[in-house]
């Protein structure tokens, strides 16, 4: 498994609950959107009603699922998780909706993934609150109506222009989340680091911040790791040296990047004279899937401006070569 893929591995999952935070407040970062929904939910909580559908996109490992679980915590109600891929049939879903209590939380994560006959039985249930079943078979079929509590529904996707325009329709609220600051980063790290009860020094917190990729579920595990090296190599407090060291043992530069994302980089430059090229051919070269390269290795190298998408395929910036120490085309010889 990749150290810096921000895609959960099953080795997050003890600690994730217990380092996310349960309350707006103790959430760090992401202003925009949390001054925005504190007003939705204070608004909510006025009118007695159940939050409007929220609709939260945003690459993977930023904070959706702890911002579904808070949702429900500040509104004082329960959440049920579950993804696009598991809701295989409409069964599936009737089933998790009439178990739903007033005002529960529904988390899908991946909605995107819905199946059309899946969305289509969700439709009635955003907008009325209803389940529409149909009895029989043949000329002798008639559809009933279900009425369902009435519910919040939250929804996560990597991209919003992934979902269909109905079902995006019909969330109330859009928030987008941004990747995140070193400066947020550390915070986070020194949050978790005190639940953990490892001591981590400022420096330390801020040089695995810079390598976390604007991500909390990459800083949370290069926090565990590191604390390893502080706890074999030096005197179990992680410092900036210790936290340095440990990086770079790991395989990550002072940028963030490790080894898949430096070879996309570098069979741009060495296979296609730097671009453009289309994403599918650069997967297929590298042997890895065109939307893990999409989800995982381009937000983040699109940030740091070395990479760049345009209509006729990816190019590599001039950044990108000084990065990796080559030569960019058209440079004058140093
Ligand atoms: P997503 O659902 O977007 O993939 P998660 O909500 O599962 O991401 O977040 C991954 C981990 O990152 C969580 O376990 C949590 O500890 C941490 N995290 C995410 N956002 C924040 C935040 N704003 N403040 C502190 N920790 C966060």
């Amino acid at each position: 498994p990749r150290l810096v893929s921000p895609e959960p591995e099953p080795e997050d999952f003890d600690s994730e609950a217990s380092l996310r935070p349960k309350t707006l407040e103790e959430y760090i970062g992401q202003d925009k959107a949390k001054e925005n929904l504190k007003i939705y939910l204070q608004a909510a909580k006025m009118r007695g009603e159940p939050l409007d559908h929220l609709l939260l996109y945003g690459p993977p490992g930023l904070g959706k699922t702890t911002l579904a679980c808070i949702v429900a915590h500040e509104m004082g109600v329960q959440i049920r998780i579950t993804s696009g891929p598991a809701i295989e049939k409409p069964g599936d879903l009737a089933a998790l909706l009439t178990n739903l209590q007033e005002g529960d939380v529904l988390f899908i994560d991946e909605i995107h993934r819905l199946s059309r006959q899946v969305e289509e039985v969700l439709y009635p249930a955003l907008e009325d609150y209803a389940l529409d079943i149909m009895i029989g078979k043949g000329p002798s079929a008639q559809s009933i109506r279900i009425n369902l509590p009435r519910f919040t529904l939250v929804g996560a996707t990597t991209r919003a222009g992934q979902i269909t325009s109905p079902l995006r329709d019909r969330f109330g609220v859009l928030l987008k989340l941004e990747l995140y600051s070193p400066q947020e980063l550390a915070k986070i790290i020194r949050r978790s680091a005190s639940i953990l009860n490892v001591p981590c020094e400022e420096g330390g917190a801020l040089e695995m911040a810079k390598c976390s990729r604007g991500t909390p579920r990459v800083a949370n595990r290069l926090l565990k790791r590191a604390r390893d090296f502080a706890a074999v190599l030096g005197d179990g407090v992680i410092d900036e040296s210790i936290a340095r060291e440990a990086l770079q043992r790991m395989g990550i530069d002072d940028t963030g990047l490790d080894e898949m994302d430096r070879g996309l980089l570098r069979a741009i430059i060495e296979m296609y004279g730097g671009g453009p090229v289309g994403l599918e051919t650069i997967a297929a070269a590298l042997g890895e899937e065109a939307v893990t390269l999409e989800d995982v290795c381009e937000p983040y190298l699109m940030q740091l401006g070395y990479l760049t998408r345009t209509p006729r395929g990816r190019c590599v910036t001039r950044y990108a070569y000084e990065h990796l120490g080559m030569k960019a085309p058209g440079t004058a010889e140093a």
